[in-house]
This record gives C-alpha cells, structure tokens and sequence, in this order.
C-alpha cells in the first residue's frame, strides 16, 4: 500500500512541531531553514518567496523559535518545501539575553554536529523544548546546559559511565576525587588513575551523584536538581571535554557561551 501511495507521498504535506536552528537567505526572496521537528529529526527545507511574505512566515522563521510547520517530506537529498509556518513560542529571551543565546548556540552546534536528516527519535525534540522553555523562564543558563548535554549524550547512545570505577569496578566512595577518561567515557579512582599518564577531568564523588541523578530524574523533575559550584564546573569542564572527543573536533559556541556566563 505505501508503495502504490509513494508517488503521492513525496508531494502530500504533513504538519509537524518544529524548532528553527538554523535560517539562511537563499537568492532575492527565498530561505533555507533547518529544523529540529518533533519524531522527524532534522530536516532541511526551503521556504519560497519568505523575504517577502506578508503573511504566511513574516517574524516566524527567527532562530530558535518553536513552530507548527506544514512541509513536504525531503526526497532523495532534496530540500523539503516549507508551505506555512504557525507561531507556537517565539522564544524571543533567547534571542535578546546573551547568556540565553550563547548557551542556546551550543545545543544548537551539538545537534548540528550530533545528528542527520531524518533520523528522528522520541527524546531529543521533548530534551530540546524542554531546554529552551528552562531558558527562557530564566532558569540559570549554565545549569539547563548540563541537564540538556548529559542527558543528550545518552540519548545518543553515548552514556559515560559514572557509577562506578572502570578500573577496579568499586562503587563511588564519598569524598574520593575520580578521574574521567574522555576516550572510553568512563571514570577511575585515584588508586586506579596511578598507572594512568595523561591529565584528565577531576570529578568528585558528589558530582558524579549529581549527574547520575540527571540521568535518570523524569525530564519534569530536573530543575529541583541542585548543583553545588564547585560540581557545575566540574561537570560542565567535563562535558566539554567529552563532546569534543565524541566530534573529534572544538565545539566553537563553546568559547562564547563561556565568556557570556562569566560576565554574569
Ligand atoms: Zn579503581
């Protein structure tokens, strides 16, 4: 049946709830916008004639904002077309505090870099509203970034194992330091670190409590999570470091959602 349907397909619109990351003039009126869509992933599509649309996508295609868009599918590497945008939240914090932005910009360059066209799941589209909300009631930047990093990482299917020492396989022990190990994702206690050479991410028991618990807390319940400073800025040095060795490359918004958090 799908295949008798699939010419229809490829032109038949569907409705989906979306997040504008990127939006790009194409030519004198067009634009080329990706999208973060609910179960469809990524997708890339073009809107014709919105430089000058009155109506259908006047103030609507801003970065970062949450959508109702109606669209083609994208077929064989092709833009999808982008019919009509519906304003769903606008987001506009994000756009107008510079910590917001910059930590905003981070998520974005993660996804970017994280995902393809159309591979869509349940939980990154919920993971990634549920961050942009959390920004934009101003909840602190930094604290939404790490909630969003570990448990995206996860989502992805790179879960770094915190419960317990890679090395000896001990269970955390208060006041021990640990260290991470980027390349395999895994920690080791100081005993185990001894043989180890380089320089790594010191993690404290109590961190390692903290973002255990970001794994597994319901998505609702996150923000009742509290950080101490000292574990915000070992986890957040920590998710650096791991996302770059997952990309195997700087995450460039990185440098400026830093100096935009310090300034505050
Ligand atoms: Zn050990």
């Amino acid at each position: 049946m799908a295949a008798a349907n699939s010419d229809k397909g490829t032109k038949q619109q569907i409705e989906t709830a979306a997040i504008v990351l990127d939006c790009r003039d194409h030519g004198e009126s067009d634009k080329i916008i990706t999208f973060f869509c609910e179960k469809l992933g990524r997708i890339t599509g073009i809107a014709k004639g919105a430089k000058r649309s009155k109506k259908r996508f006047v103030n609507k295609l801003e970065i970062f904002s949450s959508l109702r868009i109606t669209h083609t599918l994208p077929q064989n590497g092709r833009l999808a077309f982008i019919a009509e945008a519906d304003l769903l939240d606008g987001f506009l914090t994000l756009r107008t505090d510079f910590s917001c932005y910059t930590t905003a910009s981070v998520m974005q360059e993660i996804i970017l870099l994280a995902t393809k066209d159309m591979e869509g799941d349940d939980e990154l589209y919920p993971l990634l509203l549920w961050a942009f909300h959390n920004l934009e009631n101003q909840h602190p930047p930094v604290s939404v970034l790490i909630f969003f990093l570990i448990r995206f990482y996860a989502i992805i299917g790179y879960c770094p194992s915190l419960a317990s020492c890679h090395g000896c396989g001990k269970k955390l022990i208060e006041n021990e330091s640990y260290s991470f190990h980027p390349q395999n994702g895994s920690i080791h206690c100081t005993r185990c670190n001894r043989e180890q050479k380089s320089t790594r991410i010191q993690l404290s028991c109590g961190t390692l409590r903290s973002l255990d618990m970001a794994l597994k807390q319901p998505i609702e319940r996150l923000q009742r999570l509290q950080f101490t400073e000292q574990s915000r800025q070992e986890a957040l040095s920590f998710l650096h470091l791991y996302g770059r060795q997952l990309f195997q490359r700087e995450i460039i918004s990185w440098a400026f959602m830093d100096a935009a958090t310090n300034q505050t």
